[in-house]
């Protein structure tokens, strides 16, 4: 067996990059050429249909069937141009992956004859076969059949399957046959759209003419590459996506030379590769570096309108992968592949533009935009004060867990910070007495408003421990767990920040109906808002121990568990809250709860079953070969008389003993919590058993197959180690 893992060490040293035919044309000759995008649409459709199409997206409008049909017969022969055969709605089913159901563009006539086909119906909707897709009984109570439809907001695109053949792919949602959302799409531009609404209302107090806003991401996507021998040769990276064991190597991130340090060069192809093929696609990727760890990268797109950019990055991820494999590379979207080391993030840089170009969160110099700027910064810091557990639930997977609230830092708190001069003016603007504004005062100067530019100006501080940090012009959030779709994150951020933005009207609509000054009503709402929420407020290190005993003397929640995370989501108050933003009703999201717990389940089990598997078959087997050879050695010095010499080998052998036995008796009791767990039939406890009672064995077994690792023979080891997963390139 160890046999294996010097294959594959050999293999994987012996590689070397792939050139990379690099782009001749610049970057604006072949950007988005592979999208089906407001330019070829001009170009293709009539004006009439031009107009509604691009009405439509803008509005959230219906299309009709004559205007489908005309898109969907522009559509395929661009397609079909392009080398296109086969067409599919592209859409993001509960499971976390992407799904594509591929049809051919053409069908066979009665006579035999092949037809090209694909009409506006077909564009507009499919029903793929939806029964292996997860619904957490949402089609038991409702109706079996689920369909896709299209989301004209974002451009269809091609896609090359490798060997022969595009594929058109409609970015599409997922609903049941009476409505209910299936995917992550649907609740998604629902909660973007009562985003929109409730942000255009409070701008319209500060600008009448702004009349739409728009949630914008820019998701920086951070992962590991291993070389695909190195990871065939570790079940547990092919099976669970991270390494269940490893000691860490002698020289891990300590240095942190690895940051921003130049980029060997076989993962420099793969990127170069993947960002030629993605900036075809539309995708504007834009930052490439290195991370903190050794084989830890980052890939940073310019930001876009929400849904776009989260259709982005599940096009993105699964990009890389096609294009990792082209390079021999295998790409690790987990949370925590390598225990010790950094885990990988999905840093989801959030704001709201409007249809007037203002970034609302955007420091402004003129003092009457500076209170518009407060006011969307305060609401949005009491919306995350008010839901900080609901962001903590829209964050929470198996892999996650790992990342956040597990052994190493960070925890699972939540937190914002906002910089030291940006919580100075926040403080100024509580602490200020009562302002009386006379006739002809200027009402800005009067709130202290024209000092905060100047204040921000300077504002460079980074706090790069913080899991919801201000960062300018911009909150970057970055608790959420690099495989996840941002979308369960942007649902909750977007939904929080809509529902505190009605309530902000309702309660300035209050003040101003009895007769209060605009302007002073607004800053007393947000001095009472910043009292009743500063709290979660926090500057300093947020790694530290202090900060965890700190943070439940301030009664802020620090839920480790996911299952537990997951349980706000059904709690009364969550679910009157997706219910008035219009967001998802009750069903929706039990069904949701329900499948997250499912996957979290199936996750654990998993790796459970691998760790098992591992534990006895590779490494104790292991263990005992090599006991048998030091046995043998010890034996032999015996024979000789060497009997003092023979001692610490047999310290050895008795260390292995002890260890062999614990791997044992922890496996087997671990097996047996799992079989407890499976013979529970409720999901909410099935998965809290999980999170508890199989999953505490984890680090037991761990430890123990760790310190076998640094005592067997190095020869005879069967999983390929730390230093040779992460610095062979
Ligand atoms: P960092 O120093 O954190 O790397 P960057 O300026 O490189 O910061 O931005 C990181 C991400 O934030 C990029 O994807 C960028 O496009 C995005 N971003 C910048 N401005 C906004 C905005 N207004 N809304 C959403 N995302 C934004
Ligand atoms: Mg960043």
């Amino acid at each position: 067996m160890s046999n294996f893992r010097f294959k594959a060490l050999e293999i994987a040293q012996s590689r070397q990059a792939i050139p990379v035919v690099a782009p001749v044309e610049r970057v604006g000759d072949f950007f988005g050429s592979n999208t089906f995008n407001n330019e070829v649409m001009r170009a293709l459709l009539s004006p009439e249909a031009y107009l509604k199409v691009t009405e439509a997206i803008q509005t959230n409008g219906q299309i009709d069937r004559a205007i489908a049909d005309e898109v969907a017969g522009a559509m395929k022969s661009w397609a079909t141009s392009k080398g296109a055969t086969h067409y599919t709605h592209w859409f993001q089913p509960l499971t976390g992956e992407t799904a594509e159901k591929h049809d051919a563009f053409f069908d066979i006539t009665i006579d035999g004859k092949a037809i090209e086909k694909f009409k506006g119906s077909a564009l507009v909707q499919q029903e793929p076969d939806a029964s292996s897709f997860p619904n957490g009984g949402l089609r038991n109570t409702f109706e079996a059949r689920g369909y896709t439809g299209w989301d004209p907001s974002s451009p269809a695109f091609l896609m090359d399957n490798g060997a022969g053949g595009k594929t058109l792919c409609i970015p599409s949602v997922f609903i049941s046959y009476t409505g209910e959302a299936l995917d992550y799409k649907t609740p998604l531009l629902k909660a973007l759209n009562a985003l929109d609404k409730a942000a255009t209302a409070v701008c319209q107090y500060f600008d009448r003419s702004i009349t739409k806003v728009t949630p914008t991401l820019g998701p920086e996507q951070e992962y590991f590459v291993v070389d695909r021998a190195l990871f065939y040769a570790r079940p547990d990276l092919v099976l669970a996506g991270r390494t269940i064991f490893g000691h860490q190597p002698a020289r891990g991130q300590q240095l942190e030379d690895h940051y921003f340090g130049s980029i060997p060069p076989r993962i420099n192809a793969f990127m170069v590769d993947f960002e030629f093929e993605s900036m075809k696609l539309g995708m504007p990727v834009r930052t490439r570096h290195n991370e903190v760890a050794p084989g830890q990268f980052e890939v940073a797109p310019t930001f876009e309108e929400v849904n776009l950019a989260i259709d982005h990055n599940a096009l993105l991820m699964d990009l890389m992968e096609k294009i990792a494999e082209k390079h021999n590379l295998k790409v690790l979207f987990h949370e925590k592949p390598f225990a010790g080391i950094n885990g990988s993030g999905k840093h989801n840089n959030w704001s709201m533009g409007t249809n007037t170009g203002v970034n609302l969160l955007a420091p402004s110099t003129r003092p009457k935009e500076s209170l518009r700027f407060l006011t969307f910064l305060v609401n949005v810091v009491k919306a995350v004060h008010d839901n900080a557990d609901l962001l903590r639930a829209s964050i929470a997977s198996a892999g996650n867990e790992h990342r956040l609230g597990a052994n190493e830092a960070p925890p699972a708190i939540v937190s914002v910070f906002l910089g030291e001069t940006l919580t100075q003016a926040l403080n100024d603007l509580e602490t200020k007495s009562e302002v009386t504004v006379n006739k002809g005062d200027n009402v800005y100067y009067k709130l202290g408003l024209n000092r905060i530019p100047s204040l921000m100006r300077d504002n460079t501080d980074r706090n790069r421990t913080s899991p919801f940090a201000f960062t300018g012009n911009k909150f970057e959030f970055r608790a959420v767990g690099s495989s996840a779709n941002s979308a369960s994150t942007m649902i909750v951020l977007n939904g929080i920040v809509a529902d505190q933005l009605n309530k902000f009207k309702t309660d300035l609509d209050g003040r101003l109906a009895r007769g209060e000054k605009k302007e002073l009503a607004i800053v007393d709402i947000l001095k009472e808002y910043y009292a009743n929420s500063k709290r979660i407020l926090f500057e300093g290190n947020g790694y530290s121990d202090e900060w965890v005993e700190e943070a439940a003397r301030r009664g802020l929640s620090n839920i480790k568990s996911s299952p537990e995370a997951l349980g706000v989501y059904v709690q009364p108050e969550s679910l009157a809250l997706f219910e008035r933003t219009g967001i998802m009703n009750h069903a929706e999201v039990e069904s949701r709860y329900e499948i997250e717990l499912e996957k979290y389940i199936k996750n654990v089990q998993i790796e459970s079953r691998v760790m098992g598997d591992l534990a006895m078959n590779h490494v104790v087997s292991t263990a005992l070969k090599y006991q048998n050879k030091l046995a043998e050695t010890a034996r032999n010095l015996v024979e000789l008389g060497m009997t003092a010499e023979a001692e610490p080998i047999k310290d050895i052998l008795r260390e292995i003993s002890t260890r062999v036995m614990a791997i044992k008796r922890q496996t087997e009791s671990m097996i047996e919590a799992r079989k407890k767990a499976n013979n529970v039939t409720d999901t909410t406890e099935r998965a809290k058993l999980y999170a508890t009672e199989v999953k505490d064995h984890f680090d037991i077994i761990r430890y123990e197959v760790d310190k076998l690792e640094q005592i067997v023979d190095d020869e005879d080891w069967p999983l390929v180690k730390y230093r040779e997963l992460l610095f062979v390139k």
